[in-house]
């Protein structure tokens, strides 16, 4: 049985589909404060999931779950993600994303469970020093967001030491995109992302998309970033399963399409696909973001034999049946 904490979050429920459809026995673990009960349901009617509530701040939630079900791997996304809110209540980022890892490692080490594939970030970089950004980019995280997850690398790399605890840590860039057949989304409230962003300013109230700066060193003056679709990188967790159940060895590995893409190039590729015109207007830069993200994610190709195959329009396309079913909710 696979483990799946966050399941019922967005990354965590494409994740669960994938794993579904390749035939694994799921339980998703979530505390339901970001994700969606919704969620699980539409879940559980695509496959035979075990679904159970908790909160891994609460060791004993996570031990019930090792107790009830065998546990032969775990996938961790669990966390808070919201950079502007972890610099504002970084306890609640290290309480959560760093001792409530804390607390499944142990409870994993005891019941001898050795395979974990964990959700990491580019945000774990900080500040680019080159890019496209390679795994051996130095870390240096610019936001407690960042640094609870760059704590979390490390003490598996410890675990691992320590335990023969192995991990594959995928440090994801920008995620885009829903379902193919919009069974499950991005669903956060609030919503600060660029492309739900942009696609939730043409459902009417007079909602004007804001570009955060267009003053910033690239060609067209916005930031750049690298939009990796959320079925590739669902996809990217079962390999990285795989990898682990095959060489037994720990890893990190880079999942964007090493493509930058600009917020206007996002917003004029929005445009197009929905094939309309789309209220925008410049703003102030927001606070903390590099002007230019992409990734190197050769070695996820070469290693893992990850092949992302969906581009930024069909990201756009999807993501927008998804926010239609989310605007009828
Ligand atoms: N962005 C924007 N308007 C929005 C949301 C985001 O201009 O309403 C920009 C943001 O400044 C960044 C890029 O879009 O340059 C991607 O932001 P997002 O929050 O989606 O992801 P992040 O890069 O922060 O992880």
């Amino acid at each position: 049985m696979i483990l799946i904490t966050g399941g019922a979050g967005y990354i965590g429920s494409h994740t669960v589909i994938n794993f579904i459809n390749a035939g694994y026995d799921i339980v998703v673990f979530d505390n339901l404060e970001n994700g969606h009960i919704e969620t699980i349901e539409t879940l559980q009617k695509i496959g035979n999931i075990k679904f159970e509530k908790g909160d891994l701040r609460n060791i004993e939630d996570i031990e019930k779950v090792f107790n009830k079900y065998k546990i032969d791997a775990v996938i961790h996304f669990a966390a808070f993600a919201l950079v502007g809110e972890s610099v504002t209540n970084p306890g609640k980022y290290y309480r959560n994303n760093a001792f409530g890892t804390l607390n499944l490692l142990d409870t994993m080490v005891k019941h001898g469970v050795k395979k974990i594939v964990f959700s990491s970030t580019c945000a774990t970089y900080g500040e680019p020093k080159y890019t496209p950004i390679d795994e051996k980019h130095p870390q240096s995280p610019i936001n407690p967001y960042g640094t609870s997850k760059l704590m979390v690398e490390m003490m598996m790399k410890e675990y691992d030491i320590a335990y023969g605890l192995k991990s594959i840590k995928l440090r994801y860039f920008n995620v885009a995109g829903c379902d193919s057949l919009s069974r499950v989304g991005e669903w956060h409230e609030p919503e600060t992302h660029l492309i739900p962003n942009i696609l939730k300013s043409t459902f009417g109230e007079g909602k004007t998309f804001k570009i955060f700066g267009n003053d910033y060193d690239t060609p067209d003056g916005t930031c750049i970033r690298d939009y990796v679709n959320v079925e590739d990188l669902a996809q990217a967790h079962r390999l990285a399963l795989e990898y682990l159940n095959r060489e037994n060895k720990s890893d990190v590995f880079n999942l964007g399409t090493e493509k930058g893409d600009s917020v206007k190039n996002v917003f004029d590729s929005c445009e197009k696909v929905l094939g309309q015109k789309i209220p925008v207007e410049v703003v102030e830069r927001r606070a903390g973001d590099p002007a230019k993200l992409y990734a190197d994610a050769n070695k996820a190709k070469t290693v893992l034999g990850w092949k992302p195959a969906k581009t930024l329009e069909n990201s756009i396309a999807s993501a927008y049946e998804w926010e239609k079913t989310l605007s009828k909710r």
